[in-house]
């Protein structure tokens, strides 16, 4: 359905400098394809989804849809357009018009589909998105969540061939991503062709057909989900779905602000998804530095998340010891008993505790 053949995008900044952020891209798209794009920030993934739609021309290359090379004089962008619809990271509704009227407003306009009819559709689609008792309002009284709901029905109001979406869930509160990836998950689910740019892993590997790990310009690494996350062939993209994010406390002396750690600790969690894990955290970090681990100090602690396997853990270090500080008596069995795991080690410079969550 798709071909993209060499493409290149080259940026012209004001300096006079330039910039190629899509070096020489090339891959096939099949109609009913998933194909999330995943890589770090910067790698040309929105520039490839815009040039893909022509929002950005590229600058070399060929881009062929349904037999016709879209990247040719006189082709003519509005059959692009509607081929192709695009769910942009924020939202970007018509925020003068109503819920309805942003549905029908592109099918009486451009497919010039009766008022009565796009409305019927209007409400089907927005019935579909769960978001059909908002019809009537304007976009400014609604959540993230519920914006971006609008913005997927009206995409789906052209009946593109595919629909490319650009982040859809980076700008929303982390209450309201599931909402959205689960509508996302059910248009999978309908056989729509979809290329979509998350940083959502998880969903990434269980929503998708196909995987496409872009870095430095390129498609890097082109996979099944399997390939990509369980027996990536690149070192870059093996590291890239491995990632592990972290929080890092030093604790010195005696004026470290726990209030801090408390609330850094609750973002950390809200941002990774796993708020639920908070309070665990704050409870377990608390009782070790309070009672386990009291006179050991300096000792470094790190909040870490795992997106992939969705592993929370809790690390203590303690540098220079070499044996685990934690009495292996009736004094941790509380602790023992409200976490997963406790792993006692001995590291290159002291002693490390770490404490699934
Ligand atoms: P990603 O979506 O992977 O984070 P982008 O495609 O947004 O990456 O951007 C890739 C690079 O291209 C970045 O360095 C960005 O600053 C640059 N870039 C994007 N759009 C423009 C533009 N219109 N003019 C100049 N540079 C741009
Ligand atoms: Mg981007």
């Amino acid at each position: 359905m798709i071909s993209i053949k060499h493409l290149s995008k080259t940026f012209h900044n004001p300096d006079g400098s330039l910039l190629t952020v899509l070096k020489d891209v090339n891959c096939d798209i099949s109609q009913g394809e998933v194909i999330s794009i995943i890589g770090p920030s910067g790698t040309g993934k929105s520039t490839l989804l815009r040039a893909l739609n022509m929002l950005e021309p590229p600058t070399g290359g060929e881009i062929w849809v349904d037999g016709e090379n879209i990247m040719s004089k006189g082709y003519p962008l509005d059959k692009l357009r509607r081929k192709m619809g695009m769910v942009f990271q924020n939202f970007n509704l018509f925020e003068h018009m109503t819920v309805l009227d942003n549905v029908t407003y592109a099918p009486m306009a451009l497919l010039h589909t009766p008022e009565k009819e796009a409305k019927k559709e209007a409400l089907e689609l927005l019935r579909k998105v769960g978001m059909a008792q908002k019809a009537d309002v304007f976009p400014a009284s609604l959540s993230g969540g519920q914006k971006q709901r609008v913005a997927i029905a009206r995409s789906l109001a052209m009946h593109p061939a595919v629909i490319l979406f650009d982040e859809p869930t980076s700008a929303l509160d982390p209450t309201m991503v599931g909402e959205v990836l689960s509508v996302i998950r059910q248009l999978a689910k309908d056989g729509l062709t979809m290329l979509i740019v998350t940083h959502e892993m998880r969903f990434a590997r269980d929503v998708s057909t196909r995987i496409f790990f872009m870095n430095e310009g390129v498609i890097y690494e082109d996979g099944s989900p399997e390939q990509i996350f369980e027996h990536p062939v690149h070192s870059a993209t093996k590291a890239f779905v491995n990632r592990i994010h972290k929080l890092v406390f030093e604790l010195d002396g005696d004026d470290f602000d726990f209030l801090e750690m408390h609330t850094d600790m609750s973002r950390f969690c809200i941002k990774y998804n796993v708020a639920d894990k908070a309070e665990l955290a704050h409870a377990v970090a608390e009782e070790m530095l309070f009672r386990h681990l009291r006179i050991f100090r300096p000792l470094t602690l790190r909040l870490t998340h795992t997106e992939l396997s969705g592993e929370t853990a809790l690390d203590f270090m303690v540098e220079g010891l070499s044996a685990s500080p934690l009495q292996a008596d009736a004094s941790t069995d509380s602790l023992r008993a409200r976490v997963k795991d406790i792993i006692e080690e001995p590291t290159s410079r002291g002693f490390r505790i770490k404490v699934l969550l």
